[in-house]
């Protein structure tokens, strides 16, 4: 299911939109007549989302069909048609599109063109090895679809486009052009209508075309044009596949906890990125599959057996499956050391009862907290700490503590954290000293509070200093 944290845009940011006027002059490029404002009819333009390869993108259509009650109509009143629920539905041939070429004058916007083409799929054909193209035609419901009522151009007169692509205009040299952040705008308001509806990921059309390149339509170079990442993603995440579009950045990344943890990392060290993100990193404790702070889907959870690694989980869609020992050291193909932690100040590891070697606490299930998060949780859930470079005044952080902040040189030079901004070490601290030789340390203290065995034994200062503030 479509999940509702998606919340729409606002329906007006598509109005206003240049050249997406309300439906007032329909003109039927074909016949160019200019129609009843109201209604809908057969051979009307009209954009949909469908899917292709896991992809949701914008589509622009001719309708070739209406119907209502599933009776063929050849109009619709066009708010009868939109309405949800609704007994409505469209049936459309896919249109192909070209856009113009990138002004050097960034007033002037990208805009998509008919080239007079169809998007076409291959079919097999019955009883033999061979197969047949034809036309992509689809089935939409009303509320689904956006009427269009696009600008009519001179293809001969625009120096922006390649007219050798539009030798398939029949007899004329005019077509329509629809403005790109109109498309933009017009996937936005569907694919938050479809979230609205709790319609089904599956129920949006698939499509698959026998040319690549003609649908999900593309910019001049060559990058899909009008797609949803969001969507897309939570496609991918209902097929059970893993989600490899950066919900940040809208890479394509191997390893998602990897690579948020480096824009989790620069944001915190206030590094320029390298690449402009659509989407900041959350600024409240963003969760380290996404980077987005506040979904209820991405709080996560930690189990913490006695032996073997912690068990986490969590709703967020971005999230996959790593070894959590290898995560934790981190390594020079994966410095991100962002993993779950159970902190151990919330849910300290009491010393055995006198006379006991051993300590038998339950394994439950606890909040955790992403190690790139701590500092934050320190500073706001545990004021009577000092955390260095941050809060002189308080008790200094016990060790195990200290190791769950604890960043390494490799993931900061990896987040290419610039070394003035590098984390400020702790008393006792080898590694942020420049003199220091070796770079991996192999000691107990390396593993997290939360992966420590609850019968080793304190060391003895520690459970004092830990005693006297649970007192306090
Ligand atoms: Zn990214
Ligand atoms: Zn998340
Ligand atoms: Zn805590």
């Amino acid at each position: 299911m479509i999940n509702k944290d998606f919340e729409s845009k606002s329906f007006n940011r598509l109005e206003r939109v240049r050249g997406y006027t309300k439906v007032n002059k329909r003109i039927d490029m074909r016949a160019g007549r200019i129609t009843d404002q109201n209604s809908f009819l057969v051979g009307n333009l009209f954009v949909t989302i469908l899917c292709m390869a896991r992809i949701l993108s914008i589509a622009i259509l001719r309708s070739t069909g209406l119907f209502l009650n599933d009776v063929s109509r050849a109009s619709i009143n066009i708010t009868t048609m939109k309405a949800s629920p609704t007994t409505a539905k469209i049936s459309g041939q896919l249109l192909t599109v070209v856009p113009t070429r990138p002004s050097t004058n960034p007033q002037v916007p990208t805009s998509f063109l008919w080239d007079g083409g169809y998007v076409k799929t291959q079919s097999p054909i019955p009883g033999t090895s061979g197969s047949t193209e034809h036309v992509i035609i689809v089935n939409v419901p009303g509320f689904l679809m956006e009427p269009i009522n696009p600008e009519p151009t001179f293809i001969r007169l625009g120096h922006d486009v390649n007219s050798d692509h539009f030798l398939e205009i029949n007899g004329g040299q005019t077509t329509w052009q629809v403005p790109h952040d109109a498309l933009v705008a017009a996937c936005e308001l569907l694919w938050a209508k479809a979230l609205e509806a709790k319609l089904p990921l599956k129920s949006i059309a698939c499509v698959n075309p026998s040319d690549a390149n003609s649908f999900p339509y593309q910019l001049s170079d060559g990058t899909s044009a009008v797609i949803s990442v969001k969507a897309s993603n939570l496609l991918a995440a209902s097929e059970g596949k893993r989600i490899t579009i950066c919900p940040l950045c809208e890479a394509k990344v191997p390893n998602m906890r990897s690579h948020i943890g480096q824009h989790i990392l620069c944001a915190l060290s206030n590094t320029p990125e390298n690449v402009s993100l659509k989407e900041p990193v959350g600024s409240v404790l963003p969760c380290g599959f996404c980077g987005r702070s506040g979904l209820p889907e991405c709080s996560i959870t930690i189990k913490v057996p006695a032996n073997g690694p912690p068990v986490w989980e969590t709703k967020c869609i971005y999230q996959h499956t790593f070894k959590y020992g290898f995560a934790e050291t981190g390594s020079k193909n994966k410095p991100c050391r962002n993993v779950p932690l159970k902190c151990a100040l919330c849910h300290p590891t009491l010393p055995p009862e006198p006379g006991k070697s051993t300590c038998r606490t339950p394994v439950v299930s606890v909040d955790a907290v992403w190690r790139y998060n701590m500092v934050d949780h320190i500073l706001n859930g545990h004021e009577e700490y000092s955390v260095p470079g941050h809060r002189v005044s308080g008790v200094a952080l016990l060790a195990v503590v200290w190791e769950n902040i604890r960043l390494t040189d490799l993931e900061q030079t990896a987040a290419r954290i610039q070394k003035e901004h590098w984390q400020v070490g702790q008393e006792g601290d080898k590694e942020n000293v420049p003199s220091s030789g070796s770079r991996t340390r192999k000691r107990p203290g390396l593993e997290s509070a939360a992966s420590l065995p609850s019968k080793r034994p304190h060391t003895s200062v520690q459970p004092l200093q830990f005693a006297r503030t649970l007192i306090a």
